[in-house]
């Protein structure tokens, strides 16, 4: 199917490396400028220049995603700099797995902040372009970890499981404005989020998981540039779990 995509301009957080990058790459090969911010200047700068010379059109913006202040700034340059925004991929996330016992509040906060207070950070931000323009995708990048919770991981489970909770109550405020909401829930994936697990973790890990592999970056690409298309209109509120079938 060709997707549409008008000369759309879409933030994509995260985009320097893994997911975020083959979303913001996939992105841009559908014509789209994509806006790539991550926390250090030289990941999303890499990600951008890699973009423009395949001939696409984007922009690094290093920003702190956890931070309030600096994402309310970025929001305040991007109205001045292109006055729009049409498609918003909150894709950053951390990691700081510890045993519940163990898990110090900085642990916690972190993850908190990272993966979740960022999705209301930038929604907040940047929603009234999308308003003014009467058309808007925004896409949260959850886990299966805030469906089935992770022995580990109770951080990055609240955090996860709060997006889906913000997705839905973002997508009731917004439909009529014509703002779709959704959530894409990722399995397991090769990217340097999981590469520090060893070869017996993974081997568990693929055993467990109908499609007997972890899965690519450029897989849960393909599932947010639909989402993010012109034909993806009638759908918001939603969860797609891209995870080789672990889910279900
Ligand atoms: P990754 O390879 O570790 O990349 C994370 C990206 O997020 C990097 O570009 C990083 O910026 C950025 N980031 C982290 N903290 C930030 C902050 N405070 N401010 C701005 N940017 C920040 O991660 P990934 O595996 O691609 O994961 C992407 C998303 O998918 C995350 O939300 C993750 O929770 C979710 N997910 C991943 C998996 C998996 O198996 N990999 C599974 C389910 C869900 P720098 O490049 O500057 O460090």
């Amino acid at each position: 199917m060709d997707l549409t995509f008008d000369n759309r301009i879409a933030v994509v957080t995260g985009a320097g490396r893994g997911i975020g990058k083959a979303i913001a790459e996939k992105l841009a090969a559908e014509g789209v400028h994509v806006i790539c911010v991550s926390k250090n200047p030289d990941s999303c700068g890499a990600a951008a220049e890699a973009i423009q010379q395949q001939g696409g059109k984007a922009t690094a913006m290093p920003v702190d995603v956890s931070s309030s202040e600096a994402v309310n700034a970025a929001c305040e340059a991007i109205q001045s700099e292109h006055g729009r925004v049409d498609i918003l991929v909150n894709n950053a996330g951390i990691t700081r797995d510890t045993l519940l016992m163990r898990m110090k509040d900085s642990d916690w906060d972190d993850v908190i902040r990272t993966n979740l207070n960022s999705c209301f950070y930038w929604s907040r931000g940047l929603v009234q372009m999308m308003a003014r323009g009467r058309w808007g995708r925004i896409i949260n990048i959850s886990s299966v970890v805030g469906q089935m919770g992770n022995a580990g991981q109770a951080n990055y489970a609240a955090a996860k499981a709060g997006v889906f909770g913000l997705t839905k109550s973002l997508a009731r405020e917004f439909a009529k404005r014509s703002i779709t909401v959704n959530a894409v829930s990722p399995g397991f994936i090769e990217t340097d989020m999981t590469s520090v697990l060893d070869e017996k973790t993974r081997e568990t890990i693929a055993s467990q998981i109908p499609l007997r592999r972890l899965g690519r970056a450029d897989e849960i690409a393909n599932m947010v540039v639909y989402l993010a298309s012109d034909e993806a209109g009638y759908i918001t509120g939603q969860t797609f779990t891209v995870d080789g079938g672990m889910v279900m």
